[in-house]
């Protein structure tokens, strides 16, 4: 296929996309497949000749036409895939610790465009994101892959079905993939492992189910924004869009009294379960982050530590004013209640809610607050959700943590 000067420049700045208006000749290939990627060079005198930029998963359905797989030509796709999963397996051991729950494979970060793999413990949890990535015989070889290099006790399939419509794959049901069988006794007995485990970050136990009733995954993302953040927070903790208790969780290490909010009945159920694991007495209220917040400050509540984690608010650069309102009342109301000395681990994983967004949010809102706010760290996501420098898009997660006078 061959793409526009303006597609190639970003190729060749480190990029992996080639969107649909940067191709020039649309051959006709099925969709999922894997293609050579040209541009057209010359004119101005001087004869045409193309030169390759290298082979890329072509989508017939997302505005993301081409994502590059190689900077060459790709003779054998099945020794490609194989040996970029055991290069992101061989990231993890040299970078990722205290945990045995972290991504494995992160899509474009790992140079695997539309496949995402997390390891909770023995369980494997994998999402196909594109055409080419849901085809079987890739299928196949990363999850013989996958076996091989972790052997895990159970792979399941999670499955995104928005992400299947538009990428128009049919529809799919979460659920085990693979299952190790376990034989007991003299008889060889199959019997299937079960899709649930329980896994450790940071020393903290967590429950893992996707399959079962109360689905369960975690935002393996603040992995080490958890131990950050119980390193500075002390006193009375309130852990703002807690989901099943990560920050919550950890601060129960340094603080005295923890109250995590969500407005989720079933996370703040397991979250619940989780401090069971932990003996951790915990507080969790099921409200309306935004109504809470409210309420509490102008109630006079006052807290030594305060997490916010919101949900991504602007999915789309339109949202972003929108978004950029949203954040800002809840760090004001945060700011308003912290006491003199205290701690706000402020977060956001909106990708188009910049860095300087976000401390733009915060300055206002300390400026409504009349608040001296000190920056001790600005964080982003964990290692295991690598951030290659050319694609912007793979750093998404902004965590400050502040001090507020
Ligand atoms: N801090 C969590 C992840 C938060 S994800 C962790 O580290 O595990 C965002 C959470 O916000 C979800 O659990 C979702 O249920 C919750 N949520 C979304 N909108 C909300 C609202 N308006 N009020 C309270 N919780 C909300």
């Amino acid at each position: 296929m061959t793409i526009s000067r303006r597609g190639a420049d970003r190729i060749r700045a480190g990029h992996v996309w080639v969107y649909r208006s940067d191709i020039i000749d649309a051959k006709e290939v099925p969709p999922g497949a894997l293609v050579a990627v040209q541009e057209e060079k010359g004119g101005r005198g001087r004869p045409p000749h193309t030169r390759i930029l290298g082979s890329a998963f072509y989508s017939s359905a997302s505005q993301i036409a081409l994502r590059m797989v190689s900077p060459h030509h790709v003779d054998n796709l099945d020794q490609l895939l194989r040996e970029r999963i055991r290069n992101a397996i061989a990231y993890r051991e040299r970078f990722v610790e205290d945990t045995n729950a972290y991504r494995v494979i992160f899509s474009e970060g790992d140079f695997l465009p539309g496949l995402i793999v997390d390891r909770y413990n023995d369980i494997l949890s994998m999402q196909v994101l594109t055409q080419a990535m849901d085809r079987a015989p890739i299928r196949e070889v990363v999850i013989s892959e996958l076996k091989e290099k972790l052997q895990p006790a159970g792979i399941v399939e999670k499955v995104d079905s928005r992400v299947r419509q538009l990428e128009q794959l049919p529809e799919r049901k979460s659920g085990l993939i693979f299952s190790a069988e376990v034989r007991t006794g003299e008889t060889p007995m199959p019997e299937p492992v079960t899709t649930s485990t329980e896994f450790q970050v940071n020393g903290v136990r967590f429950l893992y189910d996707v399959v079962g009733g109360q689905k369960t995954g975690a935002f393996l993302d603040q992995r080490e924004n958890y131990a950050a953040a119980a390193e500075y927070a002390r006193g009375e903790a309130l852990d703002v869009f807690c989901y099943q208790g990560g920050f919550a969780l950890h601060l129960a290490r340094t603080c005295e009294k923890i109250t995590g909010v969500d407005s989720s009945r079933p996370a703040l159920e397991i979250a619940e379960k989780n401090a069971g694991l932990n003996v951790k007495e915990i507080e969790w209220i099921e409200a309306n982050a935004f109504d809470l917040l409210r309420d509490y400050s102008d109630q006079g509540n006052k807290y030594d530590s305060i997490v916010l984690d919101p949900p991504a608010f602007a999915k789309s650069r339109r949202d972003l004013p929108t978004a950029l309102r949203g954040y800002k009342e809840l760090n004001l109301r945060a700011l308003k209640m912290l006491r003199p000395g205290g701690i706000l681990v402020t977060c956001s994983c909106s990708y188009h809610v910049g860095v300087s967004d976000l401390l733009e949010v915060v300055s206002s809102a300390a400026q409504d607050s009349h608040r001296i706010v000190r920056i001790l760290e600005n964080r982003g996501q964990s290692k295991d959700h690598p951030i290659i420098v050319g694609i912007p898009e793979t750093a998404y997660l902004k965590c400050l943590i502040v001090l507020v006078s």
